[in-house]
């Protein structure tokens, strides 16, 4: 259902004002859409502008490509937090999990994207570089263990 973004009212997309709070509703800004969960996506895309970033339902959950490539996707996605998982031990050991929880909320937050689609899709490539990092890193930690 669509529903006007001032007020947070339902509204109907012939309507001209808000029932409720009197806003114009004939600029795309000003309505926003309900899916069947409740949940409400943006209407406009404002990834890339910080903390007044509106982050879609849409891409929350876990980002393995941060998880697994901490820095590296951190510089990738403008995300330069991911630099406290330099520091040894705390920062290696604790940030990888907040990277993870938080990595896609960053990412859209620091960094202009075209669409969900457009992150999504870059999202899961980072995603599957980690995953050949981390196969890699076991590999030669097997192999290293075996030899030595
Ligand atoms: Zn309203």
């Amino acid at each position: 259902m669509p529903y006007c973004r001032e007020c947070g009212k339902e509204v109907s997309t012939f309507m001209a004002f808000c029932r409720n709070c009197g806003v114009k509703l004939n600029i795309p800004q000003a309505i926003g859409e309900k899916d069947d969960k409740g949940t409400k996506s943006p209407a406009i895309n404002s990834s890339g502008n910080g903390a007044s970033s509106e982050i879609p339902p849409e891409i929350k959950g876990w980002n393995w490509g941060a998880f697994f490539l901490w820095w590296i996707w951190g510089i990738g996605n403008n995300t330069y937090i991911s630099l406290l998982t330099l520091i040894p031990y705390v920062g290696q050991i604790v940030m990888p999990f907040v990277l993870g929880a938080k990595g896609n909320e960053w990412a859209w937050k620091n960094k202009r994207w075209d669409s969900i689609q457009h992150f999504k899709s870059v999202q899961w490539k980072w995603e599957s570089a980690g995953i050949i990092w981390f196969v890699i890193a076991v590999i030669i930690g097997i192999l290293v263990a075996v030899l030595s």
